[in-house]
């Protein structure tokens, strides 16, 4: 056994939970020991949710583990249905009460409940949260949509052309990074497609939608760690297709828009040819070779993670040097993405694993879940949260949504930022000897902590974006001379001189002058203004 501070996912009846609190009308009974209940607060300080999780918790004690604790299940569970009425109820139990061996399913059945009760058979000791999430919401929906079934091996009859296209947007959950958001975004692009949405699920969706599920003429997975499962099964008993590609970043947003408008039968050049991405026009910008070869390291569940690296290393231009999840389901996927950028999968539950590869590393941006995020603010490294598990900071107030157009501006926004405060930093050589610009100071996001580490590594890739950052078109030679000499300016490299900003371009000329006439170089081309500028980040 490991003990741990941290931990990436929940016991899988979190994720159940997550389920639960998700829909409309379902009501979750849960034989769980006394202090259990610790897990609303995951949903009301941290999602900030203005109720509680619908969730009604045993709470035995140790006391009652010498009496009967079925009957206290049984009892929890009635009063559970007689008080919040709902039109569906989950049962099962928690890692501790799991010990016990009560079979909440079996003790619901004898109740005789007037509305379908899903068993949830969640193994806490093998699985985790993702998983529990996963299994709850193909159990409601066998259960629920099941009945409606057609009898095995019937094709699904054509769709009649007159009728738009209609879809069901599978995965987004309670506590999920940003699905909200993602559901608004994802919702205005089917609408500008044409495609029609029959039920979104599980969140919002009440159990009516839920047997609704099979009206729809293929399925969007928005998220496979919850939907894959459900959406296999319906494929399987439906003959509903599926759309896998998980639209985060412009380039899967393009992707997805493809595959969707060809699952549907409509054009949809016309929203591709016109993204309100701010991204492109980023890229454009001189701002942008900032980014270029940055070493990023990504990790988080694999939706995300695959998502982050296809953007840092295609959209932005970073180097990816690490690649990993927790998500050990889809373990397979992240391999295989991993491949494409030269690098070796990390696939582990242990932060202190993860910890080692970014220090290791050397790494200049983490994307990654909260446990990045202290472990980026521990070493120093510039950092955003692409990924749950998340705090409460990762709820923001306004929209943010991950997918989409939109959502390709916000991981724009948020990847970036903590990079441009850095963007000064060219400006500390040429101000070393300032006090407030000395050579050692750290990003002022970063705080003190940031001074050793960031210093050093941080000079080759600098000079190297500068160097990309302007046409080299100066074909002055240096001149090396005898004795003292006194540099002058190439129209060129005065040019270039011209770019930085005025407040220190005078400081950039003197310390210019002085490595020129220090190394003897007569004409200073724009190549000895950077060659200045190195020597003097050194
Ligand atoms: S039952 Fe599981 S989640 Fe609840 S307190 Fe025990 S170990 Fe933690």
């Amino acid at each position: 056994m490991q003990l741990t501070v941290w931990t990436y996912e929940g016991p899988p009846h979190v994720g159940a939970m997550r389920i639960a609190t998700a829909m409309r009308d379902v009501h979750y009974v849960l034989h769980a020991p006394q202090g259990d209940t610790y897990a609303d607060l995951l949903f009301t300080m941290i999602e900030r949710r203005q109720k509680r999780p619908p969730v009604t918790y045993t709470t035995f004690q140790a006391r009652d583990l010498g009496s009967d604790t079925a009957q206290l299940f049984q009892d929890a569970a009635r009063d559970a249905y007689e008080r919040f009425k709902p039109k569906a109820m989950l049962v099962g139990a928690s890692c501790t009460a799991e010990l016990i061996q009560d079979d909440p399913g079996g003790l619901s059945d004898a109740l005789e409940l007037p509305i379908p009760v899903v068993t949830l058979e969640l193994p806490s000791y093998q699985k985790k949260e993702n998983w529990g999430a996963a299994e709850t919401f193909y159990q409601i929906v066998r259960k629920l949509a099941g009945p409606k079934a057609p009898p095995p091996g019937t094709k699904p009859a054509p769709r009649d052309p007159a009728r738009r296209a209609r879809c069901n947007l599978l995965g987004p959950t309670a506590l999920g990074f940003r699905h909200r958001d993602d559901l608004k975004e994802i919702s205005g692009l089917l609408a500008q497609i044409g495609v029609d949405i029959n039920v979104i699920a599980p969140f919002d969706a009440s159990p009516d939608d839920i047997t609704r599920l099979g009206d729809a003429d293929f399925n969007i997975v928005l998220y496979p760690e919850i939907a894959m499962p459900a959406a296999g099964w319906l494929q399987r008993t439906f003959g509903q297709p599926m759309v896998k590609t998980v639209p985060i970043g412009m380039g899967a947003t393009c992707d997805f828009i493809r595959e969707v408008a060809a699952l549907a039968g409509v054009d949809a050049s016309a929203l591709l040819d016109d993204p309100n991405s701010r991204a492109p026009w980023y890229a454009k910008s001189v701002d942008s070779t900032y980014l270029t070869g940055k070493r990023v390291f990504v990790f988080g569940d694999a939706t995300h993670a695959i998502a982050a690296a296809r953007i840092a290393t295609r959209e932005l231009g970073f180097t990816v040097v690490g690649l990993g999840t927790y998500s050990r389901e889809l373990a397979r996927e992240v391999r295989e993405a991993a491949k494409l950028y030269g690098v070796e999968a990390m696939i582990t539950e242990d932060y202190l694993e993860v910890e080692a590869a970014i220090t290791e590393l050397n790494v200049e941006l983490l994307l990654g879940t909260q446990m990045e995020r202290h472990i980026a603010k521990r070493l120093g490294v510039p950092c955003a949260v692409i990924s749950a598990p998340v705090h409460v900071q990762d709820y923001p107030a306004r929209y943010s949504p991950q997918m989409g157009f939109e959502g390709a501006n916000v991981i724009f926004d948020t990847w970036v930022h903590p990079l441009m405060m850095g963007l000064e930093e060219h400006l500390l050589g040429m101000f070393r000897e300032d006090f407030e610009f000395h050579a050692e100071a750290a990003p002022s996001h970063l705080g003190g902590a940031a001074s050793e580490r960031r210093a050093a590594p941080a000079a080759a890739p600098i000079a190297d974006a500068f160097a990309l950052a302007v046409e080299t078109d100066d074909d002055v030679d240096v001149i090396e001379a005898e004795g003292p000499i006194d540099p002058v300016w190439s129209p060129e490299g005065e040019k270039e001189l011209g770019k930085i900003p005025f407040f220190v371009r005078g400081k950039a000329r003197r310390n210019t002058e002085a490595y020129a006439r220090e190394f003897g170089v007569r004409v200073i081309t724009v190549e000895a203004l950077y060659d200045a500028k190195a020597h003097f980040s050194r």
